[in-house]
């Protein structure tokens, strides 16, 4: 069988741990097969990208989720439920896609035993997965926005939001910053007499924004809360796109003790 080839699609791509994650993988596996990054800049031309550079299977990153869940052939049942794709694979030539973020995302907070009741800040197309995963794991989930616009679609799918300004705040076990902001800039995802009224009667406060710490965690820990960053959620993700990469062949346990290797190097 010829060396398969895998690769990360994306604008910006440069700074993707995904190209080290997969190939130490692979390598310690003795999996034939390589990955790397491309950068895409025309979300439209995925597929043909694909097929042109001969890929067996890709993850996508911003801005491209929308244009992989629409180039697919075949959808995972809960990716065409949240609407996004991060993880394709081919198959006889037809192009199969999955969500990987949620479930990730999922396992990385299940340390916080007893958690039920959850704040996002924000509401963008990581929040929109990970909502759905979240509610239908048991946990009750509340949306703050900075804007209207993207509440609508939580409001028809039953979920309690508020934008800065209608905020009635109430305690919750875990504060996730779910935005961008602190990711290239020092913002807090939220006013900070927002922030200063949940997170001190949060159990947890968590980020999705991994390899630095945000002024949201930091904020967090000065009141001296438990916090956790996006690395679980990136590995995570990672071993559940590995598993459909090599089609199953190795255990998630198996996958995570080569993958998570690379976030110590
Ligand atoms: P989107 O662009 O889809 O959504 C952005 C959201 O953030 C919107 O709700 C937006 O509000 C809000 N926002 C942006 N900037 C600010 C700000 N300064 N203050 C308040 N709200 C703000 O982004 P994604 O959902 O794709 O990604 C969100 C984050 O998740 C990113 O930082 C990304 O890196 C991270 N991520 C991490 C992963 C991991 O493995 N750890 C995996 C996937 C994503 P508005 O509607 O008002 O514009």
């Amino acid at each position: 069988m010829a060396k398969e080839l895998f690769a990360i699609f994306g604008n910006p791509v440069s700074h993707s741990k995904s190209p080290l994650m997969h190939n130490l993988s692979f390598q310690s596996l003795d999996y034939d097969a390589c990955y790397t990054r491309y950068l895409l800049e025309e979300g439209e031309k995925l597929k043909e990208t694909f097929f042109k550079l001969g890929l067996k299977g890709i993850n996508i990153t911003v801005p491209h989720k929308e244009h992989a869940y629409n180039a697919c052939d075949v959808l995972d049942p809960f990716a065409k439920k949240v609407g996004a794709v991060n993880t394709i694979v081919e198959k006889e030539g037809k192009l199969y896609g999955y969500n990987t973020d949620a479930p990730g995302f999922l396992k990385a907070i299940s340390e916080f035993k007893g958690s039920k009741t959850i704040l996002f800040l924000g509401a963008g197309g990581t929040a929109q997965s990970t909502s759905s995963i979240l509610r239908d794991a048991g946990y009750e989930v509340t949306i703050l926005n900075r804007s209207e616009g993207r509440l609508e679609r939580y409001i028809k799918e039953g979920f309690q939001t508020y934008t800065f300004e209608d905020f009635i705040p109430q305690s919750y076990d875990l504060v996730i910053n779910m935005t961008s902001a602190g990711l290239e800039d020092d913002s807090l995802p939220a006013p900070e007499e927002i922030l200063e009224h949940v997170i001190p009667q949060a159990k947890a406060c968590v980020d999705v924004i991994y390899g630095k710490e945000t002024p949201f965690l930091r904020l967090a820990k000065s009141y001296d809360k438990q916090t956790k960053d996006g690395s679980d959620m990136l590995l995570y993700q990672g071993i559940i796109a590995f598993e459909y990469f090599t089609d199953h062949r190795f255990t998630f346990d198996e996958i995570k003790y080569h993958m998570q290797k690379t976030f110590t190097l």
